[in-house]
């Protein structure tokens, strides 16, 4: 009994070693996983859109400009960060809320979920849909509340042509630098506008840029909601051409894996790569034995939360 305690607390030790030394080498940098550069890259004109919509919430979305997101430092800067970042690292958050905090399917089946993201959007989401529909392929889309609020027939759209909708907050908040109130507030206020159009109250959360805090995900797990990152960054958002969204997507494909794309963006925000890659991808997929699955087949759970009385 002893002894195999003791296994065990040396396999633990071993994988740990084995991560702080690709942390440091920066072979694996679980802040890199986040497509979450600093704000003013990202799907930056979404935020400044949102902000500026009428009738969003009262939020202030702070100015990232997030040292802890830089990707290239120096190795001093790099553990101070990283031991601050600690409790919300992915790796952390998975051991510590199997199941409500999730990256990945079952690595046994060849299947993968294709989700997409900062949906509705009159530009992209209606073509998405049209080359799933060809391909008769389903996915997840993770719906922003005010977008929804906008374009309620494309979120209707979404549903009835048998994919699963998600919530992706009220106006693309930063979670965790908001308070565990106005968390709340975003999910509950995209969840009553999105129940209607769905025809359920949706059980997973993609949170904005991957961000949430341990806190949060006790919410999420007290109320039914589960928070689905990714494992497959397809870095579509940035406007690049459909060879590179494929070539990002091929790097840490597996069976399992969940694939981050989006089908809406901000002002000016081009995703004519994603468009063009949508096909090659889907037939990439299935020349490789790949099944495309809802996130609620992946990972065995309903769509739908039950709702208590
Ligand atoms: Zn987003």
């Amino acid at each position: 009994m002893q002894r195999n305690n003791h296994g065990v607390r040396s396999i633990r030790k071993t994988v740990l070693i084995l991560l702080a030394v690709m942390l440091l080498s920066g072979s694996f940098d679980p802040v890199q996983r986040l497509h979450a550069a600093p704000l003013d890259k990202l799907p930056a004109s979404l935020h400044i859109q949102l902000q500026n919509e009428p009738g969003s919430l009262p939020l202030s979305i702070p100015g990232v400009s997030e040292p802890s997101f830089q990707s290239r430092e120096t190795g001093q800067q790099k553990k101070k960060k990283i031991s601050r970042r600690d409790a919300t690292s992915w790796v952390d958050l998975q051991q510590r809320y199997p199941g409500t905090f999730v990256i990945g399917g079952p690595r046994k089946e060849r299947k993968v979920a294709l989700t997409f993201d900062d949906v509705p959007d009159p530009r992209y989401t209606s073509k998405v849909l049209d080359i799933l529909a060809r391909h008769k392929v389903r996915a997840t889309f993770f719906v922003v509340g005010s977008r929804a609020a906008s374009y309620p027939s494309i979120v209707r759209r979404i549903g009835r042509e048998g994919h699963v909708i998600g919530n992706h907050s009220y106006n693309h908040a930063v979670f965790s630098r908001i308070s565990l109130f106005a968390f709340q507030q975003q999910i509950r206020n995209t969840d009553a506008i999105l129940r209607p159009l769905a025809g359920y109250s949706p059980r997973l959360i993609r949170p904005p840029y991957g961000e949430v805090l341990p806190g949060q995900i006790e919410w999420m797990k007290q109320n039914g909601y589960i928070a689905v990152n990714w494992d497959v960054d397809s870095v579509d958002w940035r406007g690049i051409d459909s060879s590179t969204i494929l070539f990002n997507i091929k790097k840490t494909l597996q069976p399992g894996s969940i694939i981050l794309q989006h089908a809406g963006g901000g002002i000016g925000q081009d995703l004519s790569g994603t468009l063009e890659a949508l096909p090659k991808l889907i037939k990439l997929l299935r020349s490789k034995g790949y099944q495309m699955v809802t996130l609620p087949e992946l990972l065995g759970e309903p769509a739908a939360r039950s709702v208590k009385p």
